[in-house]
């Protein structure tokens, strides 16, 4: 059976139907401003030290202060040396089910094991992470554990344009729910129903394309 992308299962995760629309675009790459917060999770000891009006011409999602205060809360945690220098970046794991790329790949540490990272250009919920990057996390820590043939108990997601890192254990309840959108991806075939959820429509970048409903006629008549 092919290997499902992380992302996809992201995707599926935020809404099944936003996954088929993206899956007819060719446009896949993150937008330019996702790609600059991104980047700061890579200058962290940089922007730790810049002034207030240097952090104004980065693209955070918080005042000066308080990202150097997030910053200054991760560096006297346990994960900073290995967040700042990380075994590799960009890393394309393959599991047994599912691919995906962590944008760092912290190494092991003692008997803690690697932890593989998915890096966001948004900003947190108030607590842990959103259900889509939670399941991209959960996906690329079992990629991991299939690569390593070891346990990964733990993946992170990192808001670099906050500062901020939150982890995802790999519950019962989490694995659950990777399995069951590992079979909503896979079953995809044709557009499925929309979700009944404003919030997440008004966020959604195929709003337009969903609520046309003659797109799907005229692909079916190849027009
Ligand atoms: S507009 Fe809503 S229902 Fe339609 S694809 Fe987007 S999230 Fe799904």
């Amino acid at each position: 059976m092919s290997r499902v992308a992380a992302s996809d299962l992201g995707r599926a995760a935020y809404c099944p139907r936003q996954l088929y629309y993206a899956r007819q675009s060719d446009d896949r790459e993150p937008p330019d401003e996702v790609r600059a917060r991104r980047e700061l999770a890579f200058r962290y000891p940089e922007l730790r030290e810049a002034s207030d009006d240097r952090l104004a011409e980065r693209p955070l999602a918080v005042s000066a202060a308080e990202y150097r205060d997030n910053l200054d809360a991760l560096a006297a945690g346990p994960l900073w040396d290995r967040l700042v220098e990380p075994a590799a970046r960009d890393a394309t794991l393959t599991g047994q089910d599912c691919r995906g790329v962590a944008h760092k790949l912290l190494a092991e540490d003692g008997s803690d094991p690697p932890i593989p990272v998915l890096v966001s250009g948004g900003v947190p919920p108030p607590a842990g992470v959103w259900e889509p990057q939670s399941v991209r996390a959960v996906a690329l820590a079992k990629a991991l554990a299939w690569e390593r043939e070891r346990e990964i108990p733990r993946a992170l997601v990192e808001y670099p344009a906050v500062g901020v890192v939150r982890p995802v254990r790999l519950t019962t309840r989490k694995k659950a729910r990777y399995r069951e959108l590992l079979r909503t991806v896979r079953s995809l075939d044709g557009p499925p129903p929309r979700i009944d959820d404003d919030a997440k429509c008004e966020a959604c970048e195929y709003r337009g394309d969903c609520g046309v409903r003659t797109r799907s006629l005229r692909s079916l008549l190849g027009l």
